[in-house]
């Protein structure tokens, strides 16, 4: 059933049934290829699902658990292959919504849950999303409020010797770095993956995040952004920007939070995008985000919503 989480809605079963785990890849059209991460209640419960807890994530459980953070580390035969798409790693979260970690606990399992939304579609951030996508595709859909942060959770592998940040969230990578001493930043995290090359996070390999409306990433100032905007005006085309943005540009406008708060642009830019293709519209040029603390995150989808289509202004 899909649950409420800080991050997204997620679409969960039970984590150790190969079965069950099917139903998820089916219910969303999910590629069998992309893995789910699987959701605990409680530390002790990381244990069984692991060959292995390494220092780094004790250290990192200690300071971001409960919270928007999923660490991959060695799976143990516990864990069914199909849940890891075939890895020998699993991907683990404990989120801190209360009303996530009172399912988990309810059902006395671990919990894998990947997005309840339709594969390629925006993730879900409220339960509005969950219903339209996959009401009649699942058992339930548990009715609460929108998602607090709106973006999925930071991913960092954590299974061999330097840390790698494999999709940045709402911990940031500042954060991960200062916990953790180093990280690397894998490459995907701000790039188009290579063509046929195998990524260490497989979702960052697809067309994510999209709506139908063909999204454009302006990468620019406010003033160059505004200007371009105003010189490509044509039916269907809107601006997808900031707060401060939206007063003189001549496009109908969908805001995603303000230019000086990455928090407000994560928890606004999925229902952002639903909101584009509700109003039909055909173009949107998207104000880019600095690329720093939480705005990493918010590039990160950004961009791939984009399909990868940039304008960079000087
Ligand atoms: P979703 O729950 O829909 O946000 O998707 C989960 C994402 O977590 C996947 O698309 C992967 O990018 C990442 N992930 C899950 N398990 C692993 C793993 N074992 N190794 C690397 N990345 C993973
Ligand atoms: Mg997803």
């Amino acid at each position: 059933m899909a649950i409420p989480t800080e991050t997204v809605y997620g679409l969960a079963a039970n984590a150790l049934d190969p079965d069950a785990v099917a139903k998820i890849f089916r219910a969303k059209g999910r590629p069998q290829d992309n893995p789910l991460i699987v959701h605990i209640s409680e530390f002790e419960q990381l244990s069984p699902l692991v060959s292995e807890i390494p220092e780094s994530a004790k250290i990192l459980a200690d300071r971001f658990w409960p919270g928007p953070l999923t660490m991959v580390l060695n799976r143990s035969e516990l864990v069914p292959p199909s849940v890891s798409a075939g890895l020998s790693t699993v991907a683990v979260r404990f989120p801190k919504n209360p009303v996530a970690r009172a399912i988990i606990t309810a059902c006395g399992l671990p919990l894998a849950a990947p997005s309840a939304n339709l594969s390629g579609s925006p993730s879900p951030t409220t339960a509005e999303h969950c219903i339209r996508d996959l009401e009649g595709r699942v058992d339930a859909i548990v009715i609460s409020g929108p998602c607090t942060v709106g973006l999925e959770s930071t991913v960092v592998a954590l299974f061999s010797d330097t840390p790698r940040l494999l999709r940045p969230g709402a911990v940031t990578a500042e954060q991960l770095k200062d916990a953790l001493g180093k990280l690397t930043v894998d490459p995907a995290v701000t790039a188009k993956p290579e063509e046929g090359k195998p990524v260490a996070s497989p979702g960052m390999k697809y067309k994510h995040y999209a709506p139908k409306t063909h999204v454009i990433l302006i990468d620019s100032s406010r003033e160059e952004y505004i200007n371009y905007v105003n010189a490509h005006l044509s039916d269907g085309v809107f601006a997808l920007c900031f707060q401060e943005d939206e007063d003189r540009i001549a496009a109908p406008t969908v805001l995603y939070g303000s230019e000086a708060d990455g928090a407000s642009q994560a928890a606004g830019l999925f229902a952002a995008l639903r909101q584009l293709d509700d109003l039909g519209a055909k173009i949107a040029y998207a104000h880019a985000p600095s690329l720093s603390g939480m705005g990493l995150a918010v590039y990160n989808r950004l961009i791939r919503a984009a399909a990868f289509e940039v304008v960079k202004l000087p």
